[in-house]
């Protein structure tokens, strides 16, 4: 089909939701290159907004999730599933989780990590039900986690919102301090916010909150839809900081672009969930997590870690070369691992985004920050020609 049948079908019958799309549909893909219907070739330094880690059509990749279609898609969490099994074992092994549950998107995961939180105080007999999270914080589009979300715009028009929800400014302890009351369930942050133009939190800022809800007995959640899976050279941001939830959540790039989302934690935390307290139909069925092993598989065996803190140093000097070159135009660069933001002076953040779509290079926009997060497969010749784009453009 060409662009413009398709712009006008999307149009006809499609909630408009999204206004306005990039001019462009994808038919293809292959490592980082998309092919656009119109046969052209794109560089994908978005990776769907932090999902397709391991690039598009990995071959290995594909051939994994082959084998599951051609066995089996769907049963149900009446029976035992060993793909769901062997995944929460990978999940518990490779980060701080004593227990896993599945899902099937980020906002889901979030909602179980909060439900958990409150239902580990309910289980104890104590009515703490409250839930501070961070201005600027992104957490989904469902009730209770836009009601997390610190965004007035994704708030205002959902009001009344769920009650119990707080948030206060992001990397200000103190804030955190004045809001805790005894009825506090948990706090819940990005490490780093993704959404909002990469805002990575202070370790300082983060050990901080361990100690405040150890010493208050609040559980702390980490949100790591994003920073999760490898994007920060660890396979977890928690890892990356070297400090530990209670409670995290982790989605998008877990299923390699097949839909799954996670919810890992401490075992003292995790047993407050009971047969009958939460559950799914779709959440951690074969072919979900036959895709989340396949991920891990192919991280072990193409070192994709290792991968990340390489390029990503590179990534970050190379930027920071242009930055110097451009201080008229580049206000600040901000990384964790591959989630990288430049953030440009407000007359030209629109307008370089847009040339970097017209030199076919994808990127997301956040407020002046240019927002990088490519598959975590990429080389430095991808991060080269990045730059050249980039530093031309500029
Ligand atoms: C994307 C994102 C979500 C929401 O995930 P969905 O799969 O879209 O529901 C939640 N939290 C963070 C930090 C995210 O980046």
């Amino acid at each position: 089909m060409e662009l413009e049948q398709i712009r006008l079908l999307d149009e006809q019958y499609y909630m408009n939701t999204f206004g306005k799309r990039l001019n462009v549909a994808f038919d293809r893909g292959e490592g980082i290159r998309l092919y656009s219907t119109e046969g052209e070739q794109y560089y994908d330094f978005l990776g769907g907004i932090a999902v397709n880690a391991l690039g598009h059509s990995h071959p290995k990749f594909v051939n994994r999730l082959k084998e599951q279609l051609d066995k089996l898609l769907h049963t149900s969490s009446l029976y035992y599933i060993e793909n769901q099994a062997k995944l929460a074992q990978k999940l518990c092994e490779n980060s701080c989780a004593d227990k896993a549950f599945f899902c099937s998107t980020g906002a889901e995961a979030n909602e179980g990590a909060i439900k958990l939180a409150k239902i580990y105080f309910y289980k104890k007999g104590k009515e703490n039900y409250e839930i501070i999270s961070l201005d600027k914080s992104f957490h989904g589009r469902t009730l209770a986690t836009v009601a997390a979300t610190g965004q007035e715009k994704y708030q205002k028009p959902y009001r009344p919102l769920t009650p119990g929800f707080i948030q206060v400014e992001p990397d200000n302890i103190d804030a955190v301090y004045n809001a805790v009351t005894d009825k506090t369930a948990a706090i819940m942050i990005e490490l780093i916010q993704g959404e909002s133009g990469v805002y990575p939190m202070s370790v300082e800022y983060v050990k901080k909150l361990r100690e405040l809800c150890d010493e208050k007995g609040i559980i702390l959640i980490f949100d790591e839809v994003q920073t999760g899976m490898g994007r920060t050279g660890e396979y977890f941001a928690h890892q990356y900081y070297g400090v530990e939830p209670d409670i995290f959540t982790s989605a998008k790039a877990l299923g390699g672009g097949i839909p799954i989302g996670a919810i890992g934690a401490k075992d003292f935390v995790a047993q407050a969930f009971e047969p009958g307290d939460h559950g799914t139909t779709f959440g951690g069925n074969p072919f979900a997590t036959a895709a989340g092993l396949g991920v891990f598989e192919i991280y072990e065996e193409e070192k994709i870690l290792e991968n990340v803190k390489v390029m990503s140093a590179y990534f970050m000097s190379e930027l920071e070369k242009i930055k110097e070159k451009h201080t008229d135009k580049i206000v600040e660069l901000r990384n964790a691992g591959l989630l990288i933001g430049i953030e440009l002076k407000g007359e030209y953040a629109r307008d370089t985004f847009n040339k970097m779509f017209e030199k076919k290079y994808l990127t997301s926009l956040c407020k002046n920050t240019l927002r990088i997060a490519p598959p975590l497969i990429i080389t430095k010749q991808d991060i080269d020609g990045f730059i050249n784009v980039l530093d031309e453009i500029l």
